[in-house]
């Protein structure tokens, strides 16, 4: 794969093998599924529940019935559609049915305490719930501490009353929906982000962003898996939660739009995880650093149970070497190791080409993807120097929801997207060494440090407080706050009960509590993140 500079410095990925797509995420997908239709789709690892190409299409139809009722009773159009569930096989027929009902999707993540749903309700401005027995207690006091009432649909018996999902879309005397055309330029989804600084928001994207990146991502130049052709069918582990980008992208979209089948998991058990990658001949994962980690390091998981993988990709946080080098060791001889980069406000952007290895590096430009690294003064640097990585892909998000600043901030007057991550390039290949940004990143999740500043804040005893992610060989980073007392009597403790309600467990202060008697600050009294990291990596 050569990549090609038009400026100089700018780095591009290879031409596309044909025309991007002209039509919205679900035309797309629905028409692909249709040759297809008799294959396996999604399927339980746990209960074995599972649903064809064609049972999918079908139930998304008819999901869309349903929400065209719910408009009609209620008089009010459904303009977004909200999923807080964990990984279902229904998840592509709730996406797909209401995207075809010309509705937004919005994800709600499954870890999210009460507080944080509701936050996420009033930003996102839902319409429509779709949730699940184990978490309608979560949605129901959420809706309640903002004074909302939404209809929901429970996957599951509710005990609140609300309609069975899978019995509505099972039942064959419920309509279909002929699928609406929707401009490509409207949004398909809002998953949550907390971009370069400040709390979670609303990453829009469009039906051409996805439609581009499903047909440049899978450049057989790049992509393991090629479209369903006949014989063995593929199956990949849907471990990754499908409300994040690169499980609603990667692990569904992608493998929608090739006839592959995904075996979903609602939580990660590892005897459930070997035994799903022995019994169904995995050949290809998609996977996140601390898996990857799992797989190399756990005395459970012997060359036998990777007897089938022929190819691996990680992606959604740095990949160590030395795990990838492990993993090469214990797997099949012939297995091709890929790395990724991608966002939730870029989609993918970066994948090692298929025949060009090169551990360390999270891979070159995909198709329709310009990349370059700049300095301070924004200029493009050659080979080898460190700079702030920006893009410019079709598939970069339309905006953040309702946040024009932030949406501004995040865009050069040239209209490059800057992403708060260093890089480096070499030959085309990028390694991605430092973040700017404040994110921290924990198992692939995001951890916004401002929001659980936010928080600690709020204890009487906090006077100021700053929160970096210190590196941690399972989950690659945890949260650490940094803490100067008003109050002398506060405790770690307290300040561990006050975020213990309040936020999902994967943003805990597991990196720890240190008191300090002042933090690093500039002139202007602004916390000097940077030098607070350094504290942390000494400390
Ligand atoms: P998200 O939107 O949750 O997917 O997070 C995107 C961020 O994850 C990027 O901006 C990077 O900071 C990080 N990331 C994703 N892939 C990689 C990778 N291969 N190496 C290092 N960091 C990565």
């Amino acid at each position: 794969i050569t990549t090609h500079s038009e400026e100089q410095n700018v780095l591009c990925g290879p031409a596309p093998v044909s025309a991007l797509p002209q039509e919205d995420v679900h035309h797309l997908i629905l028409s692909r599924a249709a040759k297809w239709s008799h294959l396996d789709c999604f399927e339980c690892s746990v209960s074995g529940k599972k649903y064809t190409y064609g049972e999918v299409m079908d139930r998304a139809l008819r999901w869309g019935g349903i929400l065209s009722r719910v408009a009609a009773s209620s008089s009010r159009d459904v303009k977004k559609v909200g999923f807080f569930c964990t990984n279902t096989p229904e998840f592509p027929i709730i996406l797909l049915g209401s995207l075809a009902y010309g509705s937004c999707f919005v994800t709600f993540s499954s870890n999210y305490t009460v507080d944080e749903v509701a936050s996420q309700i009033t930003d996102s401005e839902v319409d429509v719930f779709v949730t699940e027995s184990g978490l309608e207690k979560v949605l129901e006091d959420a809706l309640n501490k903002i004074g909302k009432k939404l209809p929901v649909f429970v996957n599951g018996n509710s005990a609140y009353g609300h309609p069975n999902l899978c019995q509505l879309i099972e039942d064959p005397a419920r309509p279909f929906i002929d699928p609406v055309k929707v401009p490509v330029e409207s949004a398909a989804t809002i998953l949550y982000s907390s971009g370069t600084t400040g709390k979670p928001k609303g990453v829009v994207m469009s039906h051409e962003a996805y439609t581009a990146n499903l047909a440049s991502f899978t450049h057989p130049d790049f992509y393991n898996i090629p479209p369903y052709s006949g014989g063995q069918q593929d199956v990949v582990l849907g471990v990754l939660p499908f409300y994040h980008i690169y499980g609603l992208y990667v692990i569904s979209l992608l493998n929608l739009y090739n006839g592959v089948k995904v075996v979903s998991f609602p939580t990660f058990q590892p005897e459930n995880f070997l035994r799903v990658l022995r019994d169904q001949q995995v050949r290809v994962m998609h996977l996140v650093p601390p898996m990857l980690n799992f797989l190399v390091k756990s005395p459970i998981v012997t060359s036998r149970d990777l007897a089938s993988v022929e190819g691996i990709m990680v992606a959604a946080a740095p990949v160590p070497i030395s795990s990838a080098k492990m993993f090469k060791e214990k797997a099949p001889k012939k297995v091709k190791f890929q790395e990724g980069f991608g966002m939730t406000e870029a989609l993918g952007t970066h994948m090692t080409p298929l025949n060009d290895e090169r551990l360390g590096y999270c891979g070159k430009t995909v198709v329709g993807v310009k990349a370059k690294v700049v300095n301070e003064a924004g200029e493009a640097l050659p080979e080898g120097e460190r700079g702030e990585l920006c893009l410019k892909t079709p598939s970069l998000m339309t905006s953040y929801y309702n946040n024009p600043e932030a949406t501004k901030d995040s865009f050069d007057c040239d209209g490059w997207f800057h992403t708060g991550d260093v890089a480096i390039h070499e030959d085309g290949f990028f390694s991605i060494v430092d973040r700017i940004k404040e994110l921290i990143k924990v198992k692939g999740l995001q951890v916004s440090p401002s929001e659980l500043e936010d928080l600690l804040l709020k204890h009487p005893g906090v006077g100021e407080v700053g929160v970096v992610g210190v590196a941690d060989e399972r989950s690659g980073e945890l949260p650490r706050a940094y803490v100067v007392k008003k109050d002398k009597s506060t405790t770690e403790e307290d300040l561990h009960q006050l975020l213990s309600s309040k936020v999902s467990e994967y943003k805990q202060l597991k990196g720890g509590i240190r008191f300090l008697d002042s933090l690093p600050k500039n002139a202007t009294g602004k916390l000097l993140r940077k030098d607070l990291k350094k504290i942390a990596a000494n400390d």
